[in-house]
């Protein structure tokens, strides 16, 4: 099997999944999106999805991800895909992370949106951001404590150079997954009152899809079902 008909088999896989979550509980898979993550892969493997139609790609790592949108742009120029930051940014990575990125996914505090939104102005549209909610409130898997993210969300809107897009979640190791994304959903529906166009809803990886889709995500992440197991461990 080629690499490629390796990506298409589970690509086919993955939809079916989406596909049979939604049917569960009366959603239409359109108001789902595929979001590759391709972390520790290689550009080529990008490429090769987007042939297949995937348009949206994440990343968790500046520096990787730096050098393979890059490569990615070199391999298919006429292809117009988005990329994603999933992953923990420092302050100091702000500007080159929004060099790259079309939507930061893991806005968790007030002084990264100022960062982010300096490193931003003077871009021609805002930069989106979704942000990244801490389920279980564990403050060293990043993710902003769900009392403070009303606050943080009203940071984000005051900024003319952030978008404020919706927001992102992990569910903790140890939760049942469908709880963590329960609080999620009833996090998401209190935001949505204030912030009416905070639409999306990033949440479901490879192993809990199904769960996120049942609690109304938007969006879902997947990596090994797509890409297969990863060799590298990825922080
Ligand atoms: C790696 C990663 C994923 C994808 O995880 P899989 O289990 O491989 O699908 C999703 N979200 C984030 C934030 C990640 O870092």
């Amino acid at each position: 099997m080629t690499r490629r008909e390796e990506l298409s088999e589970n690509l086919r896989e993955v939809r079916e999944r989406v596909k049979a979550a939604c049917e569960a509980v009366g959603r239409s898979p359109e108001d789902v999106e595929l979001l590759a993550v391709t972390k520790t892969f290689p550009a080529s493997d990008a490429a090769l999805l987007s042939d297949l139609g995937l348009v949206a790609f994440a990343e968790n790592r500046d520096q990787e991800a730096s050098a393979k949108v890059v490569e990615f742009a070199e391999l298919r120029p006429e292809a117009s895909v988005r990329w994603h930051m999933v992953g923990n940014v420092q302050r100091n990575k702000a500007r080159s992370v929004v060099s790259w990125a079309d939507r930061m996914d893991t806005l968790d505090s007030v002084r990264l949106a100022d960062a982010l939104a300096k490193a931003a102005s003077g871009r021609e549209r805002p930069l989106e951001v979704l942000l990244q909610v801490s389920i279980d409130g564990d403050p060293a898997r990043g993710g902003c404590p769900v009392p403070e993210l009303a606050g943080l969300a009203e940071h984000v809107a005051r900024s003319s150079e952030l978008a404020l897009r919706g927001v992102m979640a992990v569910a903790p190791l140890g939760m049942n997954p469908r709880d963590a994304f329960s609080v999620l959903e009833e996090v998401v529906s209190r935001l949505r009152r204030d912030h009416p166009a905070a639409t999306v809803v990033s949440a479901g990886m490879s192993g809990d899809l199904e769960d996120a889709i049942a609690r109304g995500s938007t969006c879902v992440r997947v990596g090994t079902a797509l890409l297969g197991g990863r060799r590298l461990a990825s922080p």
